[in-house]
């Protein structure tokens, strides 16, 4: 295929619908030894792919040749999570090809649209700071900006979900085991990765021997940009037995990790740990991180030196090493490693590279959340890494504390890396947020209030030490994907009604403001959101039998299932709507259907408990007639990237209801109001600058602050109060603790009962329910109100140039990596 006719600029590949036939066609017969009578959609899915993938190769290896002779400083994103959702339509779009294909695959007899539902996601994340990651290797490559991502290649995603009896059912998700056309192997680029063993003194230097060894297969994803010529790659590490790991040694009841956590070479990028902010503290973890950590540095050494120069004393000149929470900190001990022990750097420069190197991005307040590792553990795994730890630390204390507090040794405890235990006798700990920050030049956090909360709750002592270190970066996401690519019909209005390319900066979108109150531009974004829930609705009826009308309002609460995102409140909203409508089924009320998509980690109970419930009531709801329609309640299973591309343009109301101080930023919040979804939320996270951008009168907020959170803790909360005050909320509590809706396990719903009413109910879920339940009464007011609610959707699609993942990086660059 011809990528650059003659005469035309390189940025845009040009090809047109024949060219892409013909493609197709050789690909089916030639690599897939396919005829065309016999290919379908999976077939051409498959060959489709394949024709983009050589358009992507032909321009890696051009932004290689380009990066090797610029010699630019390279950003290197490392996650333990990359949710990049499927890629073939995405390619298609940013390629600028979309249009071409669908004649093409037209003329072939397939329509595209069916091709495209063939490809399974790859599931390599488990909530919003995977998909962040991906979003951001789009925004870098849509800037031109020489980036790689580094992650794990895992055999098994996150897990598929279905429900029975309403009950979450995990099975594992294989999602590459058919074809994943997208990953190329670089067998060149291979490493080997070394682990246990000990530490001896050889003619006084440190070194590391008696190890096994893994070895780690490099996966190329290529990743391409928007209206750009340039395309990245994302590098995920697949591990493989190497000569030298000793599987015996291991089988000799050394773990205490259960049979299912044995540890072979191939089992360490087996699978994805389920968890969403929370550590799941299993050795087989740790050895995840340091395996594609250790991969990924000596890879990106590896083409320092080829690029540049055998000495890495300027390597900060030419790489700068992102951190996507802490689960890749172990990459500051690595780094400091192959300084001193491999380069023969002195440990003071090698701190000083390292810091210039290395950025830390916090993703979370909660205290659960925050990793630590025993330190007999990382002693047994990585006993060098250990040592370092201890020196960096002693540095760290010695000098640089205890010239901000002399002689202070209970601050010198506090900030120590090492945590020392409340009772002898237990591990002592490393908490790996303090390696990240003390090896780190800029830490940021992810939302403008969520930052102010690292600075002063979280880390208010390193922030005193280093006022300039720890900054704000708000999340973002691709407009790419969640406005273009996931509702073309809203794009191509968008695109009729103003000037401007609003793909490659969304600030353009600003000039939709003035068609607001315009009634027929109204009229026609009125009819654009009916028919994304036509086909919501079709999707509904297929995956839950439900029947739903397009003209009720979605309200959708869509993101991982976790007690301080707070679906329980949502849940106990929706049954006293129900138990008004029973009282009263002439109330003068909009029809509404609450659609649910979320996964519980496997092992956190309360979530499980809430699905269920969720799940139990919707059944009991959507079957009774006496409300005649005017409430049903949907939980799509297996939420996931290519749902939510479904659901989100078909929202007319977006839940972001956290308690306040908890949500980091959320970004699913960004999505809906992108796509002119109305938020009901708290004042946390990304809602506060969401509500900045769109105006009080656009969104509707409800709820305790932050500060009103806390003074209410001080003042001492106890939700019997409100359960003993509240007739509305005894009621439908006492309903849940009936077992009316799970007879044959009456008991079924007690864990989120007493997490409310006997344990204290940390997530103030009965604290914030009153103004939740009057923020949707605001909501059912304004639905009766067309051209105000239109008004109102069409400002916030119009004010979220801010919320693009392109301003982020661009913040990143400026703030973090000392781009021009
Ligand atoms: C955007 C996104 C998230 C994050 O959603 P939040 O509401 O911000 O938690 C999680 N999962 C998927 C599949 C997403 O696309």
């Amino acid at each position: 295929m011809s990528v650059n006719k003659a005469g035309q600029n390189d940025t845009m590949p040009v090809v047109d619908s024949e060219d892409i036939a013909q493609s197709v066609v050789r690909h089916l017969q030639q690599s897939l030894g396919v005829e065309l009578d016999e290919a379908g959609p999976a077939e051409y899915w498959e060959a489709l792919s394949l024709v983009v993938r050589e358009i992507d190769l032909q321009r890696i290896r051009a932004t290689r040749k380009k990066e090797r002779e610029g010699k630019a400083r390279r950003i290197y994103y490392l996650s333990l999570e990359f949710l990049v959702g499927r890629l073939l339509g995405n390619n298609l779009h940013n390629l600028g090809i979309f249009k071409e294909t669908e004649k093409a695959m037209a003329k072939l007899g397939t329509p595209l649209v069916d091709i495209l539902e063939n490809e399974s996601d790859p599931s390599l994340g488990n909530g919003g700071l995977g998909r962040l990651a991906a979003c951001f290797m789009d925004s870098m490559t849509t800037l031109d900006m020489p980036a790689m991502g580094y992650g794990i290649n895992y055999r098994f995603g996150l897990f598929r979900q279905s429900f029975a009896g309403g009950k979450q059912v995990e099975t594992p998700d294989g999602w590459r085991e058919d074809s994943f056309p997208w990953g190329i192997e670089r067998a060149k680029r291979k490493q080997h990765v070394k682990l246990y063993g000990l530490v001896r003194e050889h003619a006084g230097k440190a070194v590391w021997e008696d190890t096994q060894e893994v070895l780690g297969m490099p996966w190329d994803v290529p990743v391409t940009g928007y209206g750009t010529g340039t395309v990245n790659t994302l590098r995920l590490w697949e591990s493989r037995a190497a000569h030298g790991f000793d599987l015996n040694s291991f089988d000799a009841g050394r773990y205490q990790d259960s049979r299912s956590q044995e540890i072979s070479a191939e089992n360490i990028s087996q699978v994805l740990y389920p968890n969403d902010n929370h550590p799941a503290g299993k050795e087989l973890r740790l050895i995840q991180q340091y395996f594609f950590v250790a991969c990924s540095l000596a890879d990106l050494i590896e083409r320092y030196k080829r690029e540049n120069s055998e000495s890495l004393k300027n390597i900060a000149d030419k790489v700068a090493i992102q951190l996507n929470d802490t689960h890749p900190a172990i990459a500051v001990a690595e780094f400091m490693r192959v300084l001193m022990d491999e380069e023969n750097v002195v440990f003071s420069r090698a701190l000083e590279v390292t810091r210039e190197v290395f950025a830390y991005t916090n993703h979370t307040l909660l205290p659960e959340a925050l990793e630590e590792w025993p330190q007999q553990l990382i002693t047994k795994v990585l006993p060098r890494h250990m040592q370092i730890i201890h020196m960096i630390n002693y540095h760290f204390l010695h000098s640089e504390v205890e010239a901000v507090w002399p002689g202070d040794d209970h601050m010198k405890r506090r900030l120590s890396i090492i945590e020392e235990p409340d009772r002898p006798g237990d591990d002592q700990m490393v908490r790996m947020a303090f390696l990240s920050v003390v090896g780190s030049h800029k830490v940021n956090g992810v939302a403008a209030l969520h930052s102010r909360l690292v600075q002063e709750k979280l880390f208010p002592e390193f922030h005193h030490m280093w006022p300039e270190k720890i900054i704000n970066v708000t999340n973002g996401v691709t407009p790419r994907r969640w406005l273009d690519y996931c509702n073309p019909e809203l794009a191509a209005l968008i695109d009729e009604t103003i000037e401007g390319d609003w793909r490659k900066d969304l600030y353009k979108l600003g000039a939709m403001k003035a068609y607001a109150d315009d009634p027929a531009f109204q009229k026609r974004f009125a009819a654009i959101k009916h028919d994304n829930k036509k086909h919501l609705a079709a999707v509904i009826k297929e995956l839950c039998d439900v029947d739903v009308s397009p003209d009720a309002i979605f309200d959708v609460q869509i993101k991982r299932l976790h007690e301080y995102k707070r679906q329980q409140m949502n849940l106990l909203h929706i049954m006293a709507l129900y138990r008004r409508l029973l009282d009263n089924p002439d109330l003068d009320v909009p029809p509404r259907v609450f659609i649910f998509g979320a996964k519980a980690a496997p092992g956190y109970k309360v979530a499980k408990t809430i699905i269920h419930a969720i799940n139990r009531v919707a059944e009991r709801v959507n079957n009774d007639r006496r409300i005649k329609d005017k409430l049903k309640v949907v939980f799509l299973p297996n939420y996931r990237v290519s749902l939510a591309e479904k659901i989100i343009p078909a929202a007319d109301v977006s839940e972001q209801i956290s308690t306040a101080g908890f949500e980091a930023s959320g970004t699913g919040n960004m999505k809906f109001a992108l796509n002119g979804a109305l938020t009901v939320g708290t004042l946390d996270g990304a809602n506060v600058e969401i509500a900045e951008e769109v105006g009080d009168d656009n969104i509707f907020i409800f709820g305790l602050t932050v500060e009103q959170v806390s003074e209410l803790r001080h003042r001492g909360y106890n939700p019997r109060d409100i359960y003993n005050r509240s007739e509305e909320l005894r009621s439908v509590i006492d309903w849940l603790d009936s077992g009316d809706l799970c007879p044959e396990e009456p008991e079924a719903f007690r864990p989120l009962v007493e997490a409310l009413l006997d344990q204290g109910d940390y997530f103030l879920t009965m604290a914030d329910y009153q103004a939740y339940s009057d923020a949707h009464e605001r909501i059912a007011e304004t639905w009766k109100k067309p051209e105000l609610w239109w008004k109102m959707a069409i400002t916030n699609s119009a004010s979220m140039g801010k919320f693009s993942s392109d301003r982020s990086i661009q913040d990143y660059g400026k703030a973090i990596w000392n781009m021009s």
